[in-house]
């Protein structure tokens, strides 16, 4: 039984049972993979276990040699002997078994200090090193030597460098990652010298979840509970348009974050390619759920958990500013003419310059004079919505026809050109060619995922987070509907 023990203590204290707790996304089912393979080792473990007890039962005095050699030291084999018996030993030069996690151990420890580094379009190890904080002294002797490995001028865009310096700053060695479980790298040991060595083991990657409460502003929660500024600038990015972090987010509203991170063999994590997949936020009894996912072509997107993307409203007051509702959308007696006329938009007062902003992502289709709206311009989004700003003082810079704009971005300012009593902005919203209130919501439908992507969508969300289908169908989903043919049956 104790050998038992032992093994399963060994099994325990491996890699196998680390690498269980490690969650890749690529792949999807990569965990029950993992968990399988845990237990077929664990049963392989015991079962060899077990063989060794039986077989060996009846010779006693071999159970009892296993069990107490522990501090003994190995006698060496038949083979050893004959060798040293020969006399003229070749001289064997001694190979040390290298590995990074001797080099890891060190950063865990806290005895080193671990940088990365990413080769960017053009930059070559070169570029690397000059921009290391590695003495340039060592700089000739680590070329020379890990070149003996790899050729350096053949290393892609995208390259992770992993450099380790002790707490003075000096060399002690780095890796370059080859593929995503073979790195070349090379060790300085104690008499100085550089021994190049290669080294497999896979930079995993983790997923890392915060989940937090609004105390003052998005911005200051998020980095208070951790999560890292890269992060949160794709989040922002994620839900530019949609919602707004800034005005929208109150005290006591949640956040729920899951990204992505690269750590290394020993559980190092690495300060680079941190990707956002799943933002999850409470905001008073409205909830919002993202989720990435990378299409077959490889394009990558925030959907809702229904497999949408890109939904977008459309601004109702595209100013920079709070304007007062100087006329709204409707029947009207208009303040110039003195008769009832349909007012086709709203007017919002502002002062002159006041900067306005496209409504909507978009692509201007008009911009210029035209008759009483004076300077005026026409955006085109999807969905068949288009908006139209009049009376502005003038135009930003640099745009014409044909340009592409998002929402929020500023197009021109407000001012009092073409037929206005004062500063004002009258501001369309038109869909399928009619003109609608612009002080309403209006929703433009963005990408919906269907068929194989649609599936493939559904695995992906539901191996990034636990609730995905609460995500979805909210706390009671549908029970599905009963096929045509059994209904007959009754
Ligand atoms: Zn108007």
């Amino acid at each position: 039984m104790k050998i038992l023990q032992k093994i399963k203590k060994a099994a325990k204290q491996s890699k196998v049972f680390r690498y269980r707790t490690y969650k890749k996304i690529n792949g999807v089912g990569h965990r029950a993979l993992t968990d399988r393979i845990f237990f077929a080792t664990m049963f392989s473990l015991l079962f060899v276990g077990a063989l060794i007890l039986f077989s060996n039962e009846e010779d006693k005095e071999i159970v009892n040699v296993a069990q107490t050699t522990e501090q003994e030291t190995p006698q060496p084999t038949e083979q050893e002997v004959v060798h040293s018996d020969l006399g003229d030993d070749p001289v064997i030069e001694e190979i040390p078994e290298l590995s990074l996690a001797d080099l890891e151990k060190k950063v865990i420890s806290k005895e080193a200090v671990l940088s990365t580094y990413v080769l960017k379009s053009g930059e070559t190890f070169s570029t690397f090193l000059t921009k290391s904080t590695i003495d340039q002294a060592e700089h000739p002797k680590i070329l020379e030597t890990i070149s003996t490995l790899v050729n350096l001028n053949t290393l892609p865009q995208g390259t992770i460098i992993l450099s380790f310096v002790d707490n003075n700053k000096n060399f002690l060695g780095l890796a370059i990652q080859l593929a995503s479980d073979e790195f070349v790298a090379i060790i300085k040991m104690d008499d100085g010298n550089l021994v190049p060595f290669t080294h497999t083991g896979q930079v995993s990657i983790q997923q890392e979840r915060i989940k937090g409460k609004i105390e003052r502003t998005f911005q200051g929660s998020a980095q208070k509970a951790g999560v890292p500024q890269s992060i949160i600038t794709q989040i922002t990015n994620a839900l530019d348009g949609e919602f707004d972090f800034r005005s929208n987010m109150r005290k006591g509203d949640t956040f729920d974050i899951i990204y992505t991170k690269k750590v290394t063999p020993s559980g190092i994590e690495l300060d680079i390619d941190k990707e956002l997949v799943f933002i999850g936020l409470q905001n008073g009894k409205k909830k919002i759920y993202r989720y990435l996912y990378k299409n077959s072509k490889g394009v990558a997107g925030y959907y809702n958990p229904l497999g949408q993307r890109g939904e977008q409203t459309v601004a109702q007051r595209p100013v920079k500013a709070i304007p007062r509702l100087s006329s709204p959308y409707g029947w009207r007696r208009h303040p110039v003419l003195m008769y009832r006329l349909f007012h086709s938009g709203a007017d919002l007062a502002c002062p002159t310059g006041t900067p306005i902003y496209a409504g909507a992502d978009g692509v201007i289709t008009q911009i210029g004079r035209k008759g009483a709206y004076g300077k005026y311009i026409r955006i085109k989004h999807a969905g068949g919505f288009e908006t139209a700003y009049g009376h502005m003082n003038g135009f930003r810079k640099g745009l014409k026809r044909g340009s592409r704009v998002k929402r929020g971005e500023v197009i021109a300012y407000v001012g009092a050109t073409g037929r206005a009593t004062g500063p004002h902005l009258h501001y369309e919203v038109w869909k399928n060619g009619k003109t609608q209130n612009p002080l309403h919501k209006h929703v433009i439908a963005g990408y919906q995922l269907t068929g194989f992507e649609m599936e493939q969508f559904k695995l992906m969300a539901e191996s990034i987070h636990p609730d995905y289908l609460e995500h979805r169908f909210g706390k009671n989903p549908p029970i599905p509907p009963k096929k045509p043919h059994e209904k007959t049956k009754n």
